[in-house]
């Protein structure tokens, strides 16, 4: 099936015999265990990572809520299964923690999202980072390597990364791919020969800024060493949080289309005002790009970023000056939302590592959302000419 059909029906198995339309929330902390020794067996299996059991025994352990979502969204990336976790990070953090069962360092390609990076670079999951460029990893990686991760396309810059040809560099070294900014309907890594897929599903599968949560999906094996590890570190998905992230899904591939048409518009013009210095936008940078975004790809998506005249103080007048996009960090939400990452999202990278990824003061990252881009553009417009002719932030606090 396609993906529009499998983001409406994938994980709703049983429910037509159930007799209910929409899937039921289960939120049991613990289940009644008619059998001591079955139970026993169920809690034994589940802790050790397997996918279901004759009860899930308690609610660290196993939740059919969550089950849906995560069967829902393995089928919309084309894997075995997947894991969800209480959030992007935690998602992140225990693929780092199943990491050092594989490996002694992990090979990372920056740019990374700015949590990432911190994680990473704080060393809290214990494993040595090896920090490496795109064109870099075929030289990073050893056979003490337990695995590549990268992010694409790439956060804030949008920059875009050929998982093909990280896999083909990494060898036997498995990939994992942070594809939060593409969701599954606009590329799938598993099919470009990634291992492990991964998405802050607080973004665009939630899509409306109201649940948090994370995901991986990939191989079965691997999944299980997830599971088992969640398990013991509890940092599981709620149920609630679970049953908004697969209705999410359903309308996932109408809200990716939809805001990644208004993106185009909103950056065409952007790259035509006269007060915006340069546009991040995948398809609008080199000739490579361009290859990259083709092959791998099935759409630019909703994100860009954009560089103004007039530096941080223009910036920061801009964010102030907008009425119907959203001054916010986060993205995917049915709302614009626009946001600073060298103050926000990237503050806590290093400042020498920001400017050599072009994360500079005068940029700016906008989520678009599902509003007429012309509203849109009229909002964006009005604040980049405010943006120009306001007296500086700096000189208003004083005045
Ligand atoms: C937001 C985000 C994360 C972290 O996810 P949370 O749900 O906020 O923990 C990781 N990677 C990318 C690309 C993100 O945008």
């Amino acid at each position: 099936m396609r993906q529009e059909t499998l983001a409406v029906h994938a994980g709703r198995t049983g429910l037509r015999s159930a007799g209910v339309h929409a899937s039921p929330i289960d939120l049991s902390t613990t289940y009644p265990l008619s059998d001591m020794e079955a139970g026993g067996e169920a809690l034994q299996a589940l802790a050790e990572g397997a996918p279901t059991a004759s009860t899930p025994v308690y609610g660290r352990l196993y939740n059919p809520t969550v089950g849906r979502f995560e069967e829902g969204l393995a089928q919309l990336e084309g894997a075995q299964a997947a894991v969800a976790f209480a959030s992007g990070m935690a998602a992140i953090t225990a693929l780092l923690m199943i990491a050092r069962g594989h490996g002694e360092h992990v090979v990372a390609v920056r740019p990374l999202y700015g949590g990432s990076d911190h994680l990473l670079s704080a060393g809290l999951c214990g494993l040595p980072v090896t920090w490496a460029r795109p064109e870099e990893v075929a030289d990073k990686v050893t056979e003490k390597t337990a695995f590549v991760l990268c992010e694409t396309p790439a956060n804030p810059t949008l920059a875009l990364i050929d998982i093909e040809q990280i896999v083909r560099d990494s060898g036997d070294v498995p990939v994992v791919v942070d594809s939060t900014f593409a969701t599954p309907i606009l590329q799938n890594p598993l099919r470009l020969g990634a291992r492990l897929v991964v998405h802050s599903a607080t973004k665009f599968l939630g899509g409306h800024g109201d649940v948090m949560g994370g995901v991986v999906a990939g191989c079965e094996s691997l999944c299980a060493e997830l599971r088992s590890l969640r398990a013991v570190t509890g940092a599981v998905l709620h149920p609630l949080a679970g049953y908004l992230l697969h209705r999410g899904l359903q309308t996932l591939s109408v809200r990716v289309r939809t805001q990644q048409a208004g993106a185009r518009i909103i950056a065409e013009r952007l790259a035509e005002n006269p007060h915006v210095r340069r546009v991040y936008y995948p398809g609008f940078g080199s000739e490579s790009d361009r290859k990259i975004l083709q092959r791998q790809m099935a759409g630019p998506g909703s994100l860009i970023a954009f560089e103004l005249d007039g530096g941080r103080e223009a910036a920061s007048r801009m964010m102030s000056a907008v009425r119907l996009a959203l001054p916010a960090v986060s993205l995917g939400a049915t709302d614009t939302l626009i946001q600073h990452p060298a103050a926000l999202t990237h503050r806590i990278v290093e400042e020498e590592v920001r400017s050599r990824h072009a994360v500079s003061g005068a940029l700016l990252r906008v989520s678009v959302g599902l509003e007429h881009p012309e509203d849109l553009w009229q909002d964006l417009q009005q604040a980049l000419s405010r943006a120009h002719s306001d007296p500086p932030v700096s000189m208003r606090r004083t005045a």
